[in-house]
């Protein structure tokens, strides 16, 4: 912070009352705040980060289960394989699964699929078991369970 002198643009201490390099009465000078360009990226970060993390994690899937409830092909998937990762959503563990997804009109294909299971259903989701699924017309990848 520093009283800039309207006469000759000398940087001078606050408290300075004449310039000290031309002499310039500096009583109507107001002190000038340093702008720290950091201050507006740190804001964009705060306010951004919290809704990366809510659209990534709660609107976005929530928009793409609503999308598959309404335009998905219905199909079966059979589990090749369960692995659990190592995320838990209200205690419930996430589970990746490996799926051979079959629907109408094409061979059977492989898909991932990574779901909370609750702890109860745990032990219906193991290798071999058959489920529904919904199935983006768009994108095969694309399902979850119906
Ligand atoms: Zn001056």
């Amino acid at each position: 912070m520093a009283k800039i002198c309207p006469n000759c643009k000398t940087k001078n201490p606050n408290k300075s009352e004449f310039c000290q390099s031309c002499g310039q009465d500096l009583g109507s000078v107001t002190v000038k705040r340093g702008f720290n360009p950091l201050i507006p990226i740190i804001i964009i970060i705060i306010v951004a980060l919290p809704l990366f993390f809510i659209w990534t994690f709660f609107i976005s899937p929530s928009m793409n289960d609503n999308y598959l409830d309404e335009n998905g092909i219905n199909g079966t998937a059979e589990i090749l394989d369960a692995e659990q990762t190592q995320t838990y959503v209200n205690n419930n563990p996430e589970i990746k699964f490996t799926l051979l997804v079959s629907i109408p009109g094409r061979e059977p294909y492989k898909a991932n699929y990574t779901t909370v299971v609750p702890y109860i259903n745990l032990a219906q989701v193991q290798p071999g078991a058959k489920y529904y699924v919904l199935v983006d017309p768009k994108n095969p990848q694309n399902l979850k369970f119906a």
